[in-house]
């Protein structure tokens, strides 16, 4: 299967979803969602929505380390839990194959995690559960407005400007509040 977050109807957790702070496992932190989550199977191939730049690309045997960053000359779209298939400096257009979406070896569902940051960011450090400021997660403790002023924003939004841009709309079900 080859799709574009465009066109992924069901989101798991969204931007801040308040379901997401409840930690899944034992010693897990509870943390806040700087991104939506789209559950796919192993292997689902994601392809680009924009034109852009690769600016940072790293896979690792630990999912938490396996992630791309690409910029498209307003945003840094940020792709998590995947094998990349691209490489830094590397150009990408729309339908360009990103990556794939790797097994979680802790029996985490297997998703695809994508946030949008309104800086150019080469590398935001990993969610690493401890936590901390990463590309997918932050302190419990703050709020949406502490995460705008680091540049995220709720991709939702931007993909629905996006769209609206194109003369379309854009739609996702939202299966976590
Ligand atoms: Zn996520």
């Amino acid at each position: 299967m080859r799709i574009s977050v465009f066109d992924m109807g069901t989101c798991s957790y969204g931007y801040f979803s308040q379901d997401y702070r409840t930690p899944s496992k034992k010693g897990e932190k509870v943390a806040n969602h700087l991104g939506m989550d789209f559950t796919y199977a192993v292997g689902t191939v994601i392809i680009s929505h924009v034109d852009g730049t690769c600016l940072f690309a790293n896979n690792e045997a630990t999912n938490w380390n396996s992630y791309c960053f690409i910029w498209n000359e307003s945003y840094t779209h940020i792709f998590g839990h995947i094998e990349p298939k691209v490489s830094k400096d590397g150009a990408v257009k729309v339908g360009d194959v990103i990556g794939v979406i790797k097994s979680f070896p802790d029996g985490t569902t297997s998703h695809l995690h994508y946030g949008v940051n309104r800086n150019k960011i080469a590398d935001f450090g990993h969610a690493d559960k401890s936590g901390k400021w990463g590309w997918g997660r932050c302190p419990v403790d703050k709020t949406t407005s502490d995460a705008d002023k680091y540049g995220w924003s709720d991709p939702r939004m931007v993909l629905a400007s996006m769209a609206l841009a194109k003369g379309k709309i854009y739609s996702v079900k939202l299966k976590h509040k």
